[in-house]
């Protein structure tokens, strides 16, 4: 039976699955419910290895092949955690656990590399082991990294990981990707800069941190348009200015600052940490005070080995009609970043339809889109480790 009609068979149990993790969302490396129901599954279906707590609240899973001639090992990998989000979708399986969601959609792609365990431990039509990575933590948890440090990647003998996310706007079931860098790399910043406070009506009496905050903010709009190269896709966002009072009468002496970078060149990211301390050292000098600057460097660019997107590719076109391959990257960061840093592999989008965007309240996986992501793992077992007999 082709892979893709034993899907739409599975479809609507690998859909109930989703649901009820959906209805039940946990928070990065709290997914102690979801990892059983995951270690569950993976052991009625006959895997013949299901470790659990790995990276904390990870779970993987181990099918052998028919045959293993020559040691080959593909891994797959799908996100488990949830977002502190209020739902606002109103659906029958909405989350029970008020102001925690799966607004990113890893309810479906934790659904769907069951659904392809099911197969692969059925079939077993490939020459090597297949490596299932259940990962906790992807939302700013670093829970990639937590499973590579666990040694997922050596402890299995890894050779290539393979990775999906859903992507509203694209049609449920179709693909797209790209070659080299698909996502950024994320950076968080915090400044506080330090003045003195006092009266709101003697200004003159204190140091402005509020005043000197926001001109700090100001100034560093000026390091993407000015200091990094116009050809290097950059970002630099504050998302957040607070300040050591919320009163109308008293001027601050602290003003905290937060933010995030984006890049695909590695190399930007020291241009612009520096930058960022230099702008706010000396702009918030300028107006008596003093700026602090701590950089977080949070995942790296997600950027796909050419040869494995070939694979994904072909993989791809064997299970959708409709793959694209004319994208541009995306700014959004992606910690399958830390797993391609160890090992060859590659990320794609998997349509989701004209849903809401991710991290949106209204948002909603497309259970459609179920046949297709399911076949794209199970194709990519396939034809990397193809039976010789
Ligand atoms: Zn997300
Ligand atoms: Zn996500």
């Amino acid at each position: 039976m082709p892979i893709k009609n034993r899907f739409a068979e599975l479809q609507g149990q690998i859909a109930e699955w989703r649901r009820d993790i959906h209805a039940h969302p946990e928070l990065r490396f709290e997914e102690h419910r979801t990892g059983a129901l995951v270690a569950d599954r993976l052991r009625a279906f006959g895997c013949d290895e299901v470790v659990t707590g790995v990276g904390r609240t990870g779970v993987v899973g181990v099918i052998r092949g028919r045959s293993d001639t020559k040691g080959r090992v593909i891994a797959f990998r799908a996100d488990m955690d949830a977002l502190p989000i209020v739902e606002a979708t109103g659906l029958p399986h909405a989350s029970t656990e008020r102001g925690k969601m799966h607004a990113c959609g890893h309810d479906g792609h934790t659904a769907m590399l069951l659904g392809a365990a099911q197969y692969l431990a059925e079939t077993r039509n490939f020459d090597g082991t297949v490596v299932l990575l259940f990962q906790p933590a992807e939302e700013g948890g670093g829970g990639a990294k937590a499973m590579l440090e666990d040694g997922v990647m050596d402890r299995w003998r890894v050779d290539e990981v393979y990775g999906l996310h859903n992507w509203p706007g694209l049609p449920a079931g179709e693909f797209a990707l790209r070659e080299g860098p698909l996502m950024a790399a994320t950076d968080f910043f915090e400044i506080e800069v330090t003045g003195r406070g006092g009266h709101g009506a003697m200004p003159h009496q204190t140091v402005d941190a509020t005043l000197a905050g926001s001109a700090v903010v100001m100034a560093l709009q000026q390091v993407v348009a000015r200091n990094v190269d116009p050809l290097q896709p950059a970002v630099l966002s504050v998302c957040s200015l607070r300040t050591d009072t919320d009163a109308h009468n008293v001027i601050a002496g602290i003003a905290r600052i937060k933010g995030t970078v984006r890049y695909l060149d590695p190399g930007v990211q020291d241009l612009i940490r520096t930058r960022i301390k230099e702008v706010a050292e000396a702009t918030a000098q300028a107006h008596g005070a003093t700026a602090r600057l701590d950089y977080m460097p949070c995942v790296p660019a997600t950027i796909n080995t050419p040869d494995m997107a070939a694979h994904a590719l072909a993989a791809a076109q064997a299970v959708s009609p409709g793959v694209r391959t004319d994208i541009a990257p995306v700014m959004g960061g992606e910690d399958f970043a830390d797993m391609l840093g160890q090992r060859p592999g590659a990320f794609v989008f998997l349509g989701n339809g004209a849903s809401a965007e991710l991290h949106n309240p209204a948002y909603e996986f497309n259970d459609d889109a179920i046949p297709a992501g399911c076949s794209w793992f199970a194709t990519l077992a396939e034809t990397r480790m193809p039976l010789t007999a």
